[in-house]
């Protein structure tokens, strides 16, 4: 485990473990990061319910608050752990999902969804709201031309519609009051020059986290810096609930979970496909899965600083 010894020590949060349940999506973004290596043909581990309880406690018990041996705590205090169930499309299996949620919030988790939100309407929404405290949708981009360039349209050349989207989000918040609302663009070549004002507005989400294109595993549409820039300083006026994240403050910041249940980072020079895997926690057990992950607690910390304060 190495770990950048320059963190100052902050009050206590919330750890967040990305679990991505699923390589499948509807979608096929160019610049899409979910694709792992599955070792002999291996299925997602979120259609077998067994093991998947089996990998939330051995996590749960590794992240625990007060597991004091957690390498993390020399560098890190938290009083929570949030499970954030990212893809793929995690909500391609949306009855998985609707019956692990209350699994992992058992076990003790906090839990919060990533989703296109293409699969997302009011009912289905009045069914995950309750066992959620935060929703994030990815979008991109206001234009459907522009959404298709980037490969944000499933096979039959559809795409997100924001008005139904918007409804679906009004939905969770009715069944769901404390419900937090999160909406991340990645800007790459194709939306550099969109503006997401309208989209904020409808979608009135807590926080907007706006991304550079991370170059793990293609580039053709990567962002040069001044475009970036231009970007985010074009939206200033969202800057209340703008989080901005250039490349360098997402690699090893991100505790992240693959489908089959190992996990992962982005760093370069790691095997195949930008990764570098840890052994399956199924088998190696969470401590020593987590041996030789990098992990940069002043870049997580920076991610999780307010405007989310609570749940973020
Ligand atoms: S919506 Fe997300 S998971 Fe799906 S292709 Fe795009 S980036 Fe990948």
């Amino acid at each position: 485990m190495a770990l950048d010894l320059s963190f100052t020590p902050r009050p206590a949060g919330q750890l967040v473990i990305n679990w991505h349940v699923t390589e499948a999506c509807n979608y096929s973004c160019q610049y899409c990061y979910a694709k792992w290596e599955a070792p002999d043909r291996q299925r997602d581990l979120v259609h077998d319910p067994v093991r998947t309880k089996e990998l939330l406690v051995r996590l749960y018990d590794f992240f625990h608050p007060d597991n004091h041996a957690n390498p993390l705590r020399q560098d890190m205090d938290w009083s929570a752990v949030r499970l954030n169930l990212a893809g793929g499309e995690p909500l391609l299996y949306a009855s998985r999902l609707l019956e692990m949620l209350p699994v992992a919030r058992d076990i003790g988790f906090d839990v919060s969804l990533i989703t296109n939100g293409s699969r997302l309407d009011p009912g289905l929404m009045a069914s995950l709201a309750p066992s959620i405290s935060l929703l994030g949708l990815s979008i991109d981009s206001p234009r459907a031309q522009n959404n298709r360039e980037i490969g944000r349209m499933d096979r039959r050349g559809r795409g997100l519609d924001i008005d139904s989207l918007a409804r679906a989000v009004d939905e969770g918040r009715r069944q769901n009051p404390a419900l937090k609302v999160k909406v991340n663009t990645v800007v790459n070549k194709v939306n550099q020059s969109d503006d997401l004002t309208d989209v904020i507005q409808r979608l009135r989400p807590d926080k907007w986290k706006v991304l550079r294109m991370l170059p793990v595993v293609d580039d053709r549409l990567a962002v040069p810096q001044q475009a970036f820039d231009d970007f985010v300083r074009r939206h200033a006026h969202l800057a209340a609930i703008r989080h901005v994240e250039d490349n360098q403050d997402m690699t090893e910041s991100y505790l992240m979970v693959d489908p089959m249940g190992r996990f992962f980072q982005n760093v370069e020079g790691g095997s195949a496909r930008g990764y570098r895997y840890s052994q399956p926690i199924l088998e190696a057990g969470a401590s020593a899965a987590f041996v030789g992950m990098r992990f940069s607690a002043p870049k997580f910390l920076f991610r999780y600083k307010p405007p989310i304060k609570a749940t973020e």
